[in-house]
Order: structure tokens, then C-alpha cells, then sequence
């Protein structure tokens, strides 16, 4: 059964933000601190979705989500994709300050 990718990138998320606020409390404290890759991050959460058979439809019983195999796999982009833009522009951002910086 396919993992739901609403609550799967939504846990994943909490998980991240609990990562970072260890993170900075270690650097506070000047202790040792490894934060995990982005990738382990929540790679082992399960929200296995139920499988409608007459629809062929996936049911989160968590959140609610209705789809098809393929629109999880959308969803699952898409939110990944969000993710990654976001932080493409702050990237985007720091090179043209930067770069104006340079200019002056
Ligand atoms: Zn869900």
C-alpha cells in the first residue's frame, strides 16, 4: 500500500523542525550535534493508505485523502517540489545580494 504523501511531508516536516531546534540548542549549549540528513528524515514513517476496491481509490484514514495511485504520485511531487523551490529562491536571493554587493 502506498505511504499517504500529505501525512508523510507533514510529519516529516515536524520532524524537521524538532531536528533543527535540537540543533540549535546544541550549538547554544557548544555540544556535539549531528543532524540527520533531509533524506532519513522521517524514512521510516508509515501511513499506509487503504485501498478501495471497487474505485481503485487510496483512503488515508488520517487526513482524508482520496486518490489513485497516480495522483499520490503527484501529490508526492508537487509537495516535494514546493519544497525544493522554496529553497531555490532563497539561494536565488543570497547569490543577487550577493552579486549587488559586489557591483558597489
Ligand atoms: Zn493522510
Amino acid at each position: 500500500m502506498p505511504n499517504c504523501p500529505e501525512c508523510t511531508f507533514r510529519e516529516r516536516k515536524k520532524l524537521k523542525m524538532q531536528f533543527e531546534a535540537e540543533a540549535e540548542k546544541a550549538r547554544e549549549e557548544d555540544a556535539e550535534y549531528v543532524m540527520p540528513h533531509d533524506r532519513d528524515i522521517g524514512s521510516d514513517l508509515e501511513y499506509p493508505m487503504k485501498l478501495d476496491p471497487s474505485t481503485k481509490h487510496f483512503i488515508c484514514k488520517r487526513c482524508g485523502l482520496y486518490a489513485t495511485r497516480e495522483q499520490i504520485f503527484d501529490i508526492r511531487d508537487k509537495l516535494n517540489q514546493r519544497e525544493s523551490t522554496k529553497e531555490d529562491k532563497q539561494y536565488d536571493y543570497l547569490e543577487w545580494w550577493q552579486k549587488s554587493k559586489k557591483d558597489k
